[in-house]
């Protein structure tokens, strides 16, 4: 049986080391990349004969920081190009302002990709210092500037609330300077602090005083609100799309439609929909482990069972806000989600679940058990 899956690849480099950031990447060095690159193409090959892809729905790039390549990627995206029927209906690459550069940007345009997911995060410069966020506030305008030119309707801009010393007016700010820049999809984060991160530390530390949590989420949904005004429509917790441009690649994920995962520390979740199980294949977070054999034998693999994927379904399906695929659900599980879960689904009614999903999916969760 030939399977259609998402493509998601992790270029484990970065400049520098943001504090509050728990994603696995090494510093950038030049004599690291072509190594790496010979492996994870070679990982990419290696499953797609491994699982029988017959079709690579869509491709996310991301990170770590992918555009510390440089000229680089090029290799990478050549090697892509020859997989066989190889056009994906999406093709996203994540770019950090200090590295994506007018060749970088070339490269991808040429290279087949027709969508780009720009870190800005905050243009607030008190607040990137306070979280080692590289570069000053005129870094990101730059950058964006140059996106916008090689993706004019199809700019992905993160943004973070959360960060020490932001207020009322700095993100208000943030999202002005961002509007000048017409995006055509925000991804609005709230900061969390994750453990073992250098924030945590300096928080522990008293070195860093973070925001009181009410406040934090007053700041996001500030900024929520401000983007609704602009004509963004808010589809998943922290997404927002202009005239329907949504990443296609995270609805996949977040509709279980399965993907595979190539890179240290990614991970892929290939769905059998003939009994309602998966395998999920996790590389260890190691890149000189991965370069030295990167092949899907080493992930490590979990089997899920049907109630699993059941639980996962609706905690993905109901950060989107059409909910789980319902037609998908009752063929791989053979039941509706509303006679999984009618209790709940009744006391959330006319209630906004993306808003709540924690409370929803404790009432979900309860009623599955
Ligand atoms: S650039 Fe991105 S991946 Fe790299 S440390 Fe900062 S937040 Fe993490």
């Amino acid at each position: 049986m030939s399977l259609s899956l998402s493509l998601y690849i992790h270029i484990p480099f970065c400049n520098s080391f943001c504090d509050y950031c728990d994603f696995y990447s090494v510093i950038a060095k030049n004599g690291k990349f072509d190594i790496f690159l010979d492996s994870i193409i070679a990982d990419i090959n290696y499953q797609i004969e491994y699982f029988k892809i017959s079709k690579i729905k869509t491709v996310y790039i991301g990170g770590g920081t992918p555009s510390v390549l440089g000229k680089r990627i090029t290799v990478l995206l050549d090697a892509l190009k020859k997989i066989p029927d190889f056009a994906p209906e999406e093709f996203t690459v994540e770019v950090n302002p200090e590295s994506a550069t007018e060749e970088f940007l070339c490269a991808c345009k040429e290279g087949g990709v027709n969508r780009l997911s720009l870190g800005v995060q905050t243009f607030h410069e008190r607040s990137r210092r306070a979280v080692n966020r590289i570069g000053d506030a005129a870094l990101p305008e730059k950058c964006l500037a140059l996106a916008k030119r090689f993706f004019p309707d199809s700019l992905s801009v993160d943004l973070i609330t959360g960060f020490p010393y932001q207020n009322e007016k700095t993100v208000l700010n943030d999202i002005k300077r961002l509007l000048d820049f017409d995006p055509a999809h925000v991804s609005l984060y709230s900061l969390t602090v994750e453990k073992g991160t250098s924030l945590e530390q300096k928080i522990t530390a008293k070195e860093i005083i973070p925001l009181e949590n009410d406040f934090s989420d007053s700041l996001w949904l500030l900024c929520r609100e401000e983007l609704i005004k602009a004509g963004f429509w808010h589809y998943e917790i922290s997404n927002f799309a202009k005239n329907k441009k949504v990443c296609r690649h995270n609805i996949r994920y977040w509709l279980m439609e399965g993907w595979i995962g190539a890179g240290p520390a990614a991970s892929g979740t290939v769905i059998n929909e003939e009994n309602g199980t998966a395998k999920r294949f996790t590389y260890p977070s190691d890149i000189e482990a991965y370069n030295s054999s990167p092949f899907i034998k080493n992930a490590i693999c979990e089997e899920l069972g049907t109630n699993i994927l059941i639980r996962e379904s609706l905690l993905m399906g109901y950060r989107y806000c059409e909910g789980p695929d319902k037609v998908l659900f009752k063929k791989r599980f053979g039941r509706n989600v509303e006679d999984c879960i009618p209790q709940t689904l009744e006391k959330w009614k006319n209630k906004d679940i993306m808003l709540f999903l924690n409370s929803f999916l404790f009432d979900a969760f309860d009623e599955l058990d």
